[in-house]
């Protein structure tokens, strides 16, 4: 059983076909890593999966919740799938603990009381329960990420996707943000993350995806693909000699 499966998916940005045709499916407890070129699509993808995009045709079912084309009640979706992006966009006057509350108080109604109690364990998840009542700006980068993860698992989301999270960061600072993520997926989160952070992809993904064009021109085990690509799209995209 998929928890993610798309099926023909398009999607054009006027007269741009940014996604021609995509096909995937991600089970329960699987980590798949996106990559390939900027404007490739990635992003597009993502956004599409949350449901921040439209789609021209195709299909988008998460955990059971199935989308066409053109429907526009996203409510149910956007519950399931949560979103981690490049930029942190915490809000600055909010303590890292009141960004996590945020959500569930406004969105699910949680009770306060409920919510800091979420929210601390959200912040312990990340490494960060000694940080609850610093403000952003007291954070540092990887900090401040590793906050934005807890927001998002704050929902508990079916699924997260991950958008070059670690893109923004100081390289002194990206492992931490890595280890936050491994432990997700160690801990049995389903995860889509668009990444260039190949050796990562490598090691933790259980799925690896190449967008090429606004196709998936390869797919399937990282190791696999790594050690031999079939397509010399692929090939030059990881630097290897084919
Ligand atoms: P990637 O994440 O792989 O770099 P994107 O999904 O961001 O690629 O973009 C794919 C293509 O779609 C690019 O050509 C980009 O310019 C275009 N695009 C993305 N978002 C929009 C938008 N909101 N309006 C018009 N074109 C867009
Ligand atoms: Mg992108």
């Amino acid at each position: 059983m998929s928890l993610v499966d798309i099926n023909g998916l398009h999607k054009r940005f006027g007269d741009m076909h940014v996604l021609k045709g995509i096909d995937l499916s991600v089970k329960e407890g699987e980590v798949t890593a996106i990559v390939g070129r900027s404007g490739s699509g990635k992003s597009t993808l993502l956004r599409t999966i949350n449901g921040l995009e439209s789609f021209d045709s195709g299909t988008l079912e998460v955990d059971g919740e199935r989308l066409s084309a053109g429907r526009t009640d996203l409510r149910q979706l956007r519950l399931k799938v949560g979103m981690v992006f490049q930029q942190f966009n915490l809000y600055p006057h909010l303590t890292a603990g009141k960004n996590v509350m945020l959500s569930p108080t406004v969105v699910k109604k949680t009770d306060k009381r409920e919510a800091e109690a979420i929210a601390r364990d959200m912040m312990a998840k990340v490494g960060l329960a000694d940080r609850f009542d610093y403000y952003p700006d007291q954070l540092s980068g990887g900090q401040q990420q590793r906050v934005a993860i807890a927001r998002s698992l704050a929902m508990s989301p079916k699924v997260l996707l991950c958008d070059e999270i670690t893109s923004a960061l100081d390289p002194e600072l990206v492992n931490e943000v890595l280890a936050v993520v491994r432990k997700l997926a160690e801990d049995g989160m389903t995860l889509i993350m668009v990444t260039h952070e190949m050796r990562f992809a490598r090691e933790v993904g259980d799925q690896l995806v190449f967008m090429h064009q606004g196709r998936i021109h390869e797919q399937g085990n990282p190791r696999s693909l790594f050690d031999a690509p079939s397509t010399p799209e692929f090939a030059n995209f990881i630097g290897a000699v084919s």
